[in-house]
């Protein structure tokens, strides 16, 4: 791929195309998205990890149009919960999942686990480690082929929501170096240390290099 070419965002998230086409447009590339092509099909995420999720959107996309297609899929890691609920992120809480019931159900979850690993910080109940992981596939269907990469950021599940910010289950998750929950970051804040982002200039690496 070089400055000129065309590179197709797959996603219907509006601020996740601005971020894109924001660091794609910084290489030269012309960046559009699902917003221009509304009659392709949804594609079903049923991969078992967040990286097979990605290849089977990018590569959907990228095949139906002829262009190299970028997809990301993201979610949450609980350490004591055995990593759930991961891929399961979106629709944790069931058909009917919500922001707000994927973090009850969440902080039940939790409630059924012994309280051995609970520890206090700033006066918030912290329940266990988790992180945030996003992995981003690119798909170039004139070689069928993928440049890949993953992004984390860490931090500890909290017994209660804090903060207005962001979306997700960011109310949850308590960040030590902020003193903060993701929740009340600023958005520059989120972008700068956020999974999605740390992600994205691995794969922009992979690119230059
Ligand atoms: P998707 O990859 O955008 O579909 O995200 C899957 C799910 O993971 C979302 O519905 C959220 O529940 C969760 N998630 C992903 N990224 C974040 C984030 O930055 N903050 C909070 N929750 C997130």
């Amino acid at each position: 791929m070089k400055p000129g070419d065309t590179i197709v965002v797959a996603t219907k998230n509006a601020g996740k195309v601005r971020e894109f086409a924001h660091a794609f447009g910084k290489l030269g590339m012309n960046v559009v998205s699902m917003f221009d092509y509304p009659d392709l099909p949804d594609i079903v995420e049923d991969g078992s990890t967040f990286a097979e999720n990605a290849r089977k959107k990018a590569r959907a996309v990228g095949e139906a149009l002829g262009l190299p297609a970028l997809a990301d899929d993201s979610g949450l890691e609980v350490e004591v919960l055995g990593g759930q609920p991961g891929v399961y992120s979106a629709r944790y809480a069931g058909p009917e999942a919500s922001d707000a019931r994927n973090n009850t159900k969440l902080l039940d979850e939790l409630s059924k686990i012994t309280a051995a690993s609970n520890r206090l910080e700033d006066g918030m109940k912290l329940l266990s480690e988790a992180r945030f992981v996003c992995a981003l596939a690119l798909y170039d269907p004139s070689g069928s082929t993928f440049t890949e990469a993953e992004g984390y950021v860490a931090g500890s599940i909290t017994d209660k929501p804090r903060g207005d910010g962001g979306f997700g289950y960011d109310p949850l998750f308590w960040l030590s170096s902020f003193h903060k929950t993701m929740a009340e970051l600023t958005t520059e804040e989120k972008q700068a240390i956020s999974h999605r982002g740390a992600a994205l200039s691995s794969l922009l690496k992979k690119l230059k290099a």
